[in-house]
């Protein structure tokens, strides 16, 4: 069975906007996966230590045939591929990827808590979702209720991206 899956992308070390870019990529590579829409870029303030560069992020939409956990350990495995580092909670990273969403599961375990507990507190989170849950509703996702909160965030620290900068 196809589930879809949505995905935060975040770094802010190494060129970051490149660092997402080939993420977007190599998420379109996962086995049994495809990335069927993404979110612009987004520039925007750390969240917990603030004597770091600021981040990019971006939200992108997966269909997949892996489980949750499989996709977790595909979305670790790129990361140690974009040689991140955890030097500190919340520090620095050339590339963080968090599973928001999957369909509209709701799961809890040591590894992989879902929907992300944090996401409808981040601006950073909520302004990009909010860009894939336009006309096109996200298959599977029962998300009138996201698109509320979406509407609401006002995302006071955040940069649209344009294609130049
Ligand atoms: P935050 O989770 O607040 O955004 P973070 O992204 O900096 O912080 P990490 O160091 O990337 O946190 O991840 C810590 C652990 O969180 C991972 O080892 C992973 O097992 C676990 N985790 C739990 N739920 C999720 C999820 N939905 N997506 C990604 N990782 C998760
Ligand atoms: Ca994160
Ligand atoms: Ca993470």
């Amino acid at each position: 069975m196809i589930s879809t899956a949505l995905i935060g992308l975040g770094a802010n070390l190494d060129n970051p906007r490149a660092q997402l870019e080939r993420a977007l990529e190599a998420l379109d590579r996962l086995p049994l996966t495809d990335c069927t829409r993404y979110s612009r870029l987004y520039a925007s303030k750390p969240v917990g230590p603030q004597d770091q560069p600021d981040y990019v992020n971006a939200v992108a939409e997966l269909h997949t045939h892996l489980s949750p956990l499989a996709l977790l350990d595909q979305l670790q495995a790129l990361e140690q591929q974009h040689r991140r580092v955890r030097l500190r909670h919340w520090g620095p990273r050339t590339l963080d990827l968090d599973l928001l969403l999957f369909d509209d599961r709701s799961i809890v375990t040591p590894r992989l808590v879902v929907p992300h507990p944090e996401m409808l507190n981040r601006g950073f989170v909520m302004r990009p979702l909010a860009d894939l849950l336009g006309p096109q509703k996200l298959s599977s996702l029962s998300n009138e209720n996201l698109e509320m909160l979406a509407q609401r965030v006002e995302g006071d620290d955040l940069l649209p991206l344009g294609p130049q900068e």
